[in-house]
């Protein structure tokens, strides 16, 4: 279209040019004939007036006068005449010889005299044989001399004076009389020539110019062959025609306007090309896009939506979206509609730039969906603010995953919470402590300080090596911290961010322990138990068997007695005593066995009170027989203020001899020293009888201290490992203790603690 206007431009204003061109031309001519026609009147007109004039200089002689005084006059009048008029530089005045008679010369600076007075005239023949033929004047052909004012023309005309016929001769010049016309010619832009017979006599100097026309018109009263040419030249191109060149100076402006649109054009539809490229891609991005795109004016009027936005609200196209102010169609209604209403308020008014929020956008059908909202506003690069960008992004598959990870970590954290054993897990680089259930964090607390300590309980069990290539491994460990026991199983597992961690369940086996434990002391009881039984049942059938040889000794005795008192021994004799002893000892015999049936039977004790010294005679005197058996001293103290003892006497001799029995047995092989037990007997602040019994023998471990009572625990090779135990339940049954202790120097002392005698019964 452009081009078009710019082409109907070029041809319009060629066209225009043409025409102001022509127009030009027909002024010029015409200016030209007016001016050449102006001049040549002008010329005629200064001519025929000079004609007139020079006519005058002989007619208007007065009668009567001499040739000489006519001549006079003539001469004055001729000398004012050529004074006036400048083209007219010599008359002369010939006879009818043709001989110079007068000749004047103009007083102007070209006024030169040619001939001389009395001569023959030699110029302009022709015309002086024509005047003298027709009696008038007439012209001579131009010529020129090599004076000023050439070419120069003769006038001949006859001239009466004094009665007598004369010929004046006047020299005009010609260059001068064209001077006089074209005196005011305003105008250089015209040549001017005078034509003789089409040939120049007068000729402009030569103009480089380029002459475009001229015009040539008869000069009168000059004879036919004189021309005035006027030719008219080309002026200088801006001087020529202003309007043309204002036409085109605004041509040109109008052309190069229209090249700059054009090639603003140009650019624009470059610009705009790139600009639609731009845009469509920036739309098919826009569309393409996972979130729905709103745009919205400063006054949240939607202006633009994408695909994605309209896809998800379920609608075929945004004409309804369109143009819709705040709260939008698809906002939900009620409180949540009103809180978006206020946070677009909040923004609008620049209490917050930027917001996130989330909502459920409701579709026509009335269905509703998780989404992410993001109001931003759009900025230009100078600042202007254009409105917001409404991003809308679908999270309900993402709200989902999270409720459906979230029911899953729940589920996940309610097992482990709901186990009762201590699950943890530790990086083993940093020893931080990656996760914990509630079990562990009551043991050990919120640090990996358990883990770590119960993961060095696993190495201590197992050995390093063996922990650091299992990957699977484990064992039961007691923690000392807590007094507990608990199984512990350690694996390595891959966490969540891919590194190689440390799972250590422990399950606190304690309570199992302690069952455990009561278990075999169940089983160890029962199979004590059982060989009590058997025992008790041997003891009984012993009793029973022993019974008849011991009341055999017993009545032996008797008869030994009886026979000894019949065969006279006195009274006083040794053997009297001796029997008597066996007498006593197979009756006591008798009855310990009866004691021992009664024992293992577990019957009561037989309660009496005691004097401590009774006890320890007949203890010391069975005690000596080993003394003395062993080379040992025994020996015994008993405080002054000591009660009587609340027991069954038999037993008690039982544990006491038992007691000093093991004392002895301890103190045995002991180089350079002779066994020595004594038996300390005094009450203690509860009065309590204490009794002490300290030997120094080979003492006793610690470890074997809390071992001795048991039952079958022994260090001797022939011992049976009763001997405490039945001790001990027989203090028991005294409701009295029996401890141990290091004897000061070396030895073991039993410390027996019985209570005294009963006040009530004693
Ligand atoms: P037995 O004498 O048959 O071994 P006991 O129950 O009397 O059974 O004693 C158990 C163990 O206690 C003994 O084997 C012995 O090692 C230790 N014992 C008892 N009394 C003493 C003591 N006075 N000094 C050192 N060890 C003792």
């Amino acid at each position: 279209m452009t081009w078009i206007m710019l082409i109907c431009v070029i041809i319009g204003l060629l066209f225009i040019g043409r025409v102001i061109q022509s127009e030009d031309e027909k002024s010029q001519l015409s200016q030209l004939h007016q001016t050449t026609e102006l001049w040549a009147e002008s010329f005629s007109i200064r001519l025929n007036a000079d004609l007139d004039r020079l006519g005058q200089l002989n007619n208007s002689l007065p009668p009567n006068l001499g040739f000489a005084e006519n001549m006079a006059l003539i001469a004055q009048q001729a000398r004012e005449l050529m004074q006036q008029r400048a083209e007219i530089l010599e008359i002369n005045y010939l006879d009818s010889r043709n001989r110079v008679i007068s000749t004047f010369a103009s007083p102007h600076p070209f006024g030169n005299i040619t001939s001389t007075v009395g001569q023959q005239y030699r110029r302009s023949a022709n015309a002086i044989v024509r005047t003298k033929r027709t009696g008038s004047s007439s012209f001579s052909e131009p010529y020129s001399l090599p004076i000023e004012g050439s070419p120069f023309i003769d006038l001949v005309s006859p001239a009466l004076i004094g009665g007598e016929r004369y010929l004046q001769i006047s020299r005009l010049s010609i260059w001068s009389l064209l001077r006089q016309a074209t005196q005011n010619r305003q105008n250089s832009s015209f040549r001017i020539s005078i034509l003789y017979e089409d040939k120049p006599i007068i000729a402009a100097s030569t103009d480089s110019r380029r002459q475009s026309i001229s015009y040539k018109i008869p000069l009168e009263p000059l004879p036919a062959g004189f021309e005035l040419q006027v030719s008219s030249y080309a002026q200088g191109l801006i001087t020529q025609n202003t309007l043309f060149w204002v036409i085109s100076a605004l041509g040109i402006f109008l052309i190069v306007a229209l090249l700059g649109l054009i090639r603003f054009n140009w650019r624009q539809n470059s610009t705009e090309t790139a600009l639609r490229a731009e845009s469509a891609l920036r739309r098919t991005i826009a569309d393409s896009q996972l979130s729905g795109l709103q745009v919205t004016d400063r006054n949240g009027r939607i202006v633009y939506t994408n695909k994605t936005f309209t896809d998800l609200l379920g609608i075929g196209s945004n004409d309804h979206l369109i143009g819709q102010l705040p709260p939008y169609s698809y906002w939900p209604k009620g409180d949540a509609g009103f809180r978006l209403m206020e946070l677009f308020e909040t923004i609008r008014r620049g209490q917050m730039t930027t917001t996130s929020y989330e909502f459920h956008p409701m579709r026509p059908d009335g269905s509703t969906f998780s989404a992410y909202l993001h109001i931003s506003p759009m900025i230009t690069m100078e600042g202007t603010h254009l409105g917001w960008l409404w991003t809308l992004t679908d999270i309900s598959e993402i709200r989902q995953a999270q409720e459906r990870v979230t029911a899953a970590h729940e589920r996940f954290t309610r097992v482990l919470e709901s186990m009762q054993d201590a699950i943890s897990v530790v990086d083993p680089q940093s020893n931080v402590l990656l996760f914990s259930n509630s079990v562990y964090d009551s043991l050990f607390g919120d640090d990996s300080s358990g883990h770590l300590q119960a993961h060095m309980e696993l190495i201590n069990e197992k050995g390093e090596e063996k922990v650091k290539a299992a990957n699977d491994i484990s064992t039961d460990i007691y923690l000392e911290k807590l007094d507990r026991w608990f199984a512990l199983h350690e694996r390595t597992i891959t966490w969540t961010d891919r590194t190689e961690v440390r799972l250590q369940i422990l399950s606190d086996i304690t309570e199992r322990r302690k069952n455990e434990n009561l278990l075999v002391e169940q089983q160890a009881r029962s199979e004590l138990n059982s060989r009590l039984v058997t025992m008790g049942e041997m003891a009984s059938s012993l009793a029973h068997e022993l019974n008849q040889p011991l009341s055999a000794i017993s009545n032996y005795a008797y008869v030994v007695g009886s026979m000894m008192k019949a065969a006279g021994v006195p009274e006083e004799h040794e053997m009297f005593y001796s029997v008597s002893r066996i007498k006593a000892q197979a009756q006591r015999a008798a009855g310990i066995i009866q004691r021992i049936r009664a024992f293992t039977k577990r019957s009561e004790p037989k309660m009496e009170s005691i004097p401590v010294i009774n006890l320890v005679k007949e203890v010391m005197e069975l005690a000596n027989i080993q003394a003395r058996r062993h080379n040992a001293k025994v020996q015994y103290f008993i405080a002054p203020d000591v009660s009587n003892v609340w027991c069954d006497e038999i037993m008690i001799e039982q544990v006491l001899l038992n007691l000093i029995k093991n004392g002895i047995e301890a103190s045995l092989g002991i180089e350079g020293q002779k066994p020595e037990v004594s038996l300390t007997i005094y009450s203690d602040i509860n009065h309590h009888v204490v009794f002490e019994v300290a030997d120094n023998g080979c003492g006793i471990d610690d470890e074997h201290k809390a071992q001795l009572f048991d039952p079958f625990f022994t260090t001797k090779s022939t011992g049976m490992g009763m001997g405490l135990n039945i001790c001990r339940t027989i203090v028991e049954l005294h409701h009295g203790r029996l401890a141990i202790s290091d004897n000061i120097g070396r030895g073991t002392i039993f410390t027996l603690t019985l209570p005294s005698e009963k006040k009530e019964t004693g």
